[in-house]
């Protein structure tokens, strides 16, 4: 099904997504994923479809908490010894894949006291019944339109915030009856939400939440004519043949190696462009690596990082410092070698990315500038909705004046021609141009 469904323009942003995020899951490693686009995308469909590609799990026999045998971490498991677990035996289950609906209450998620053991004639106890989070240990748990849960369900949000905080996360349960259970939890969050209805998108409702987000894919249209067909053929039952390289290839991405030279070059994007939190640039290594790892390298290259850097850096970046960080990476792409000679003799051909640099420094500092200059003539003139009009951070307002208040982009503007062509000053009558002192006129 995954490998039936047609790739374009407009999707395949996610597509790679789903390869890294579960080439992460298979190195034990949640690394998540947001989709946002709007109806009709196919966002959720691939989302879901990918559950197939999830590799299965072994854990110790029956354990709703997937305990790894090696490393068994639930109440019933963790405080027993080899023997003890070799006499439970293991058993290999489908990687846990659940969704968290918009109804969801935070008991269901999280954990609540398991009331058929409460009841129990014979032996009372007061346990845990686990939620959907601590369920889905080791796999992946799916939220459609986030925004909306984020935005109605502020405490599953901050349950979400402590899940997607660490790698691994925590959940804490707190029942009246029980002691406070807190639990590590090693789930990849996958979620997709639609920025143009209500309430808006996630960054607007719970930045924090949207900036735990490994990666950020926005969906399109298709815009070649033969994905369009393929899509036809495929509702009258033709089918397509399936995508090549539909299967992630899975193993640790920590066996693919990062040299100096690169490691120079992440520094070099997260000093010279400015970029707000550390966790940014070690979303792009990890990323990298897995793309590295998915093209079959044992390497990380700078196209490596090209490649995932929209993805990763797109949500906690602008555009302008976005595409001054891509031309950057062309050009430490260009000359891989002179990274490490740069780093021992240090002059010669340090010109190239002394430039890049400068040029993303400009960059930033404009784009800085402006954003300040849009924001004090936006709260100057008392509107609100300013700032709402312009998209995801520097950007524009999307219609050109009509954005709410917010300043035009001068090169995105409707230009109305004034009503009568402007007469030249030769053909005026000249008393309309010459005025004496005492305000008369002279011909
Ligand atoms: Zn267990």
């Amino acid at each position: 099904m995954y490998s039936k469904l047609i790739r374009h323009s407009g999707n395949k942003d996610l597509f790679r997504a789903v390869s890294l995020s579960v080439a992460a899951l298979s190195s034990r490693h949640p690394f998540h994923l947001h989709a946002e686009g709007l109806r009709g995308t196919g966002k959720t469909t691939i989302l879901r479809a990918a559950a197939q590609l999830l590799p299965p799990i072994v854990r110790v026999r029956g354990c709703i908490y997937n305990c790894d045998p090696a490393r068994p971490h639930c109440p019933e498991h963790r405080g027993l010894d080899a023997a003890a677990l070799a006499k439970i035996g293991t058993e290999v289950v489908p990687c846990p894949f659940l969704e968290i609906s918009q109804s969801a209450k935070v008991g269901t998620v999280l954990g609540s006291i398991d009331l058929s053991r409460l009841v129990d004639s014979s032996r009372p106890a007061a346990a845990l019944l686990p939620g959907t989070i601590l369920q889905a240990h080791r796999g992946v748990v799916f939220i459609d339109e986030i925004n909306r849960l984020a935005d109605t369900g502020p405490e599953l949000a901050d349950a979400l915030l402590d899940v997607m905080g660490t790698k691994p996360g925590r959940v804490q349960v707190e029942e009246t009856g029980l002691p406070v259970v807190e639990m590590p939890v090693e789930v990849t969050v996958w979620a997709a939400s639609n920025p143009d209805e209500e309430p808006g998108a996630l960054a607007q409702v719970r930045k924090q939440l949207a900036d735990r987000f490994d990666m950020v894919v926005t969906m399109g249209r298709p815009s070649e004519y033969r994905s369009v067909m393929a899509i036809l053929a495929q509702r009258e039952g033709e089918g397509a043949p399936a995508a090549e390289e539909a299967a992630p290839r899975l193993g640790d991405f920590r066996s693919v190696a990062v040299d100096e030279g690169l490691r120079g070059i992440l520094a070099a994007i997260f000093i010279d462009f400015g970029l707000e939190s550390l966790r940014a640039v070690e979303g792009l290594e990890t990323a990298a690596r897995l793309a590295a790892m998915q093209a079959g390298r044992t390497q990380v290259l700078s196209e490596d990082v090209a490649q995932v850097a929209p993805i990763v850096l797109g949500h906690r970046t602008d555009n302008a410092t976005l595409s001054g960080i891509l031309k950057h990476l062309q050009t430490a792409g260009r000359s891989p070698d002179t990274w490490n000679q740069t780093a021992d003799s240090g002059d010669r051909q340090d010109g190239s990315r002394a430039e890049a640099a400068e040029t993303g420094r400009t960059r930033s500092r404009l784009e800085r500038w402006w954003s300040e200059f849009k924001r004090r003539m936006g709260s100057g003139r008392n509107r609100p909705e300013a700032s709402k009009g312009t998209s995801g951070g520097g950007g524009w307002p999307s219609g050109g004046s009509s954005g709410g208040g917010g300043i035009a982009d001068p090169m995105n503007v409707d230009i109305v021609a004034p009503p009568r062509a402007a007469v030249p000053l030769a053909e005026l009558p000249v008393e309309k141009y010459v005025g004496g002192e005492d305000g008369s006129r002279h011909a």
